[in-house]
């Protein structure tokens, strides 16, 4: 199932893609698509969403979960985008965090935020965990999983390596985090690591890759995760993005104002970007 948060900043409702690919009105089963509904599927089973409100026109598409208390991301894991980035393929996952309050809608704008001059970006297949983990193994981790989803992980590379510390900074940004446009439910994915990966700037392909080449698949990230913290229900994870960065090319290719950013993950749909200043 394809589910969805739809209407204004703040204002989302939840909703469902009906068999037409049409949104369908949720909030007269659930109040909104937050852990405590990601828990436990079992509501979703009897669902016929034909029965459903219709939504009319095309609303919005917020953040397609609710109250995210962690954005967990994976560094370097395809060795491809570890080259690129003049990097090794680390022996153990490395992980950093993205704040929160960078979550928004897959096509709302992103913003480069001020003194960027290396803004750039990240197409990463998004894991929503569902029940939560704690020391689970790696044949347990996807009962965890709700389902999947397309990220941006949008990163300022000089506030990310330039800026003393860790990676954070250039990760957190307001705007850097588009999640969306649908939730899909684990069942409807059946290899998370057979899934067609890209991403466009302006029209040009700069991504072209496939979750089969990331190092660290899914369960092993949730499984590994989970040793170092309980991953709660609606926490997200982007498991780091395949060769084509703008870092990577030779110069250096960022993104400016009037730029339009278009990514998407075979079975999770597509995201679309304007990018402007922060001014
Ligand atoms: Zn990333």
């Amino acid at each position: 199932m394809k589910l969805l948060r739809y209407g204004p900043v703040g204002q989302e409702r939840p909703g469902i893609l009906d068999s037409e690919g049409k949104i369908r009105d949720l909030s007269g089963i659930v109040d909104d698509l937050e852990g405590k509904w990601l828990a436990d599927l079992s509501w979703t089973e009897s669902l016929d969403p034909s029965t459903l409100p219709l939504v009319e026109g095309t609303p919005r598409l917020g953040p397609c979960v609710a109250g995210t208390g962690k954005f967990i991301c994976i560094g370097l894991n395809f060795a491809d985008h570890a080259a690129e980035s003049g990097m090794e393929v680390p022996p153990e996952p490395v992980i950093f965090m993205k704040a929160t309050s960078a979550i928004i809608g897959p096509n709302d704008d992103v913003v480069i935020p001020r003194g960027s001059t290396a803004t750039d970006w990240e197409v990463e297949l998004g894991i929503v965990i569902g029940k939560p983990a704690k020391h689970v193994s790696q044949k347990e981790a996807l009962d965890h999983v709700a389902g999947y989803c397309v990220i941006n992980d949008v990163s300022e590379r000089d506030f990310q390596t330039k800026r003393s510390g860790q990676w954070t900074k250039g990760k957190s940004c307001d705007t850097f985090g588009p999640v969306g446009p649908w939730l899909v439910t684990r069942d409807d994915i059946s290899d998370p690591q057979n899934l067609k990966m890209w991403l466009k700037v302006n029209g040009e392909t700069m991504q072209n890759g496939s979750s089969a080449t990331m190092v660290y698949g899914v369960a092993h990230v949730v499984s590994y995760l989970s040793d170092f913290m309980t991953l709660h229900p609606g926490d997200i994870i982007s498991t780091g993005t395949p060769p084509g960065v703008g870092q990577g090319m030779k110069p250096p290719r960022y993104l400016k104002a009037g730029d339009v950013v278009e990514l998407g993950i075979e079975g999770l749909g597509e995201q679309r970007q304007d990018v402007r200043s922060e001014g």
